[in-house]
């Protein structure tokens, strides 16, 4: 049971609890109560908290204000809210979502050795990211670009292979970019950099249910 990515069998419910009962397959993920009265938990997007959502470790829980032990507790309790219906053998998920949801997807990469991986996780294509011709190729190819590196790295490389209008949403990186950015690409192309946190509850409980109910996909990449 990772830290963040429970899923457990249901030993005990509350009074006011309707959507569970005792023994039900069940998850938890990166959080487990919020405010809830805010604007983005009145929109349902509690991980935009402006209270700050209580997060399923690290956190101080907002009823016992102790901290939150995430899924490496013997126990955790949950409000109903937070707590996702898990589909019977479902396990991990891989990234065959691409595949699916019969999106054409492209990784872009620094290392060649890559491309058996990208492949197994169900890309169509690689692009070599430090290969100019390469990249190139592919100018005004992508309507999304999912940035998932976590560390600084020059974003810059990637804006002309978006296509107009179109954007690159940074979802693993927190602080200040390098190099500095150049606006050319953006203010040509009216594209858009943006950023995105984890799923809400009613989004995370859709892919839960994309991939477990409708498509089967429960294999685990090691
Ligand atoms: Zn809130």
């Amino acid at each position: 049971v990772p830290g963040h990515e429970i899923i457990v069998r249901v030993v005990n419910i509350g009074p006011d609890v309707t959507r569970f009962k005792q023994g039900d397959h069940v998850g938890v993920g990166c959080m487990v109560d919020s405010c809830p009265h805010c604007a983005a938990c009145k929109h349902g997007l509690e991980q935009y908290c402006e209270e700050g959502p209580t997060y399923t470790y690290s956190s101080i829980d907002r009823i016992d204000h102790m901290t939150t032990f995430s899924g490496h507790s013997e126990k955790i309790i949950v409000p109903e809210k937070f707590v996702l219906r898990i589909p019977e053998g479902l396990g991990h998920m891989a990234i065959k979502l691409s595949e699916d949801l019969g999106v054409d997807v492209t990784l872009f990469t620094r290392s060649p050795g890559k491309e058996q991986d990208a492949r197994l996780l169900g890309a169509d294509n690689m692009v070599i990211c430090t290969d100019a011709s390469q990249m190139t190729v592919v100018n005004n190819k992508f309507d999304l670009i999912i940035y998932t590196v976590p560390y600084a790295h020059d974003l810059n490389l990637y804006m002309p292979s978006l296509s107009l209008n179109d954007t690159l949403v940074l979802v693993g990186f927190l602080s200040n970019l390098e190099p500095i950015l150049n606006t050319t690409t953006w203010v040509r192309g009216r594209k858009l950099v943006a950023g995105s946190s984890i799923g809400d509850i009613a989004e995370t409980q859709e892919l839960l249910d994309f991939c477990g109910y409708k498509h089967g996909i429960t294999q685990i990449l090691s």
